[in-house]
């Protein structure tokens, strides 16, 4: 397994938000994360990336233990995470916002290699590299968020809600660019609401409901499961 969470407890002061969840990502997969609002997503997603702190459980990656590892040393260990709601710096230009996602490296040569890549995936982000951050539009903030945590160049890229706020040709385009991220080589962990379009992307993925996992299956047999149906896919 690249990444290993096993009985995972994360809480919010008395409040359990994770009551011990157990979940692999093997490399080279795309493994989708769904779930209602408040179900406990971007509480994994923050886990993983070291932003808060677990009670219980263990996180692996690699077979390594990291689960007291701190946020940026999980960075240069392989895990970045672009987070829901864009959070990019506003006041810097697309340029300076993807060298942030790459502050610990210091190997010109691949730096140089990874901003081309970012740039190759996101044409718009190299027309517009001069651009202050906060000016460009939701679509193109999503993609330099996306871009920023490439230049880390991750082993497993967590993407949470990526489709977020988009409008639909823009979410095809973006699950498109995602699948091809995923084809150069990188392992991702995908955050969704879009149940539907999640599970047609991800070899696997997981269902979680209010901070346990309830079913795990590849994407077409969730697609097929009728209670996933029900739930999550809008068919009665
Ligand atoms: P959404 O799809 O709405 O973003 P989610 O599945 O990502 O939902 P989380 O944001 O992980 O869900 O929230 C899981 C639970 O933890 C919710 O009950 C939420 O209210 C609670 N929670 C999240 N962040 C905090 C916080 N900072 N303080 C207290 N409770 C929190």
């Amino acid at each position: 397994m690249l990444l290993e969470l096993e009985d995972l407890v994360v809480a919010y002061g008395r409040i359990e938000a994770l009551h011990g969840i157990s979940l692999g990502i093997e490399e080279g997969e795309i493994v989708a994360l769904i779930g209602a609002n408040g179900a406990g997503k971007t509480t994994t997603m923050r886990a993983i990336s070291g932003l808060r702190a677990a009670q219980q459980g263990r996180i692996r990656l690699q077979g390594r233990d990291i689960t007291r590892m701190r946020a940026d040393q999980r960075v240069v260990s392989g895990i970045s995470q672009a987070p829901e709601g864009r959070g990019i710096f506003p006041g810097m230009t697309v340029e300076e916002n993807l060298d942030l996602g790459c502050y610990t490296r210091k190997d010109a040569a691949g730096i140089a290699q990874d901003r081309a890549r970012v740039f190759d995936l996101f044409p718009r982000l190299a027309e517009r590299r001069k651009q202050l951050g906060g000016t460009m539009s939701g679509g193109e903030q999503q993609m330099l968020t996306i871009g920023r945590a490439l230049m880390a160049r991750p082993k497993v890229l967590l993407l949470d809600e990526p489709s977020m706020g988009l409008a639909p040709m823009l979410i095809q385009q973006i699950f498109a660019i995602i699948a091809e991220i995923n084809t150069q080589g990188t392992t991702i962990l995908l955050v969704e609401q879009n149940a539907q379009q999640a599970l047609s992307l991800a070899h696997r993925a997981y269902v979680l409901e209010t901070g346990s996992i309830v079913r795990t299956g590849t994407g077409a047999e969730l697609l097929a499961d009728p209670t996933v149906q029900e739930a999550y896919l809008g068919v009665a």
